[in-house]
């Protein structure tokens, strides 16, 4: 399953980047996706509590942050968000696109209780 790959190597970054903190237990977790990766938030959410169960980030809270596509029209220039995937430039109707956004897949932060100092 998607969502489940993508969580396990979110998990191993978590656990690592928390270990080397000294962080006993972790209080949520904040991702930012992008639109472009086809994530559903629920799903995303609903494998994090399996993985995170019997690690230091059981219970925490996995907040979703999605990130709209960007692009940027090749012919004119223009930046503009993609809605509705439809790559097509608001002010020259070009088609060429590339795409500047949307693409995100990351941890963008951690809450951590009972951190060791
Ligand atoms: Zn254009």
């Amino acid at each position: 399953m998607h969502e489940a790959s993508i969580v396990s190597g979110l998990m191993r970054i978590l656990l690592d980047h928390a270990a080397r903190h000294g962080v006993r237990r972790i209080a949520s977790v904040t991702v930012k996706v992008g639109r472009l990766r086809s994530v559903e938030p629920r799903a995303l959410i609903g494998c994090f509590e399996v993985f995170a169960e019997d690690t230091i980030a059981e219970g925490a809270e996995l907040l979703v942050e999605s990130v709209p596509i960007r692009g940027r029209c090749d012919d004119c220039g223009a930046e503009m968000e993609i809605a509705g995937f439809v790559f097509r430039c608001d002010r020259c109707q070009g088609g060429r696109i590339t795409v500047t956004s949307g693409q995100e897949l990351y941890i963008d932060s951690f809450e951590a209780t009972d951190a060791l100092s």
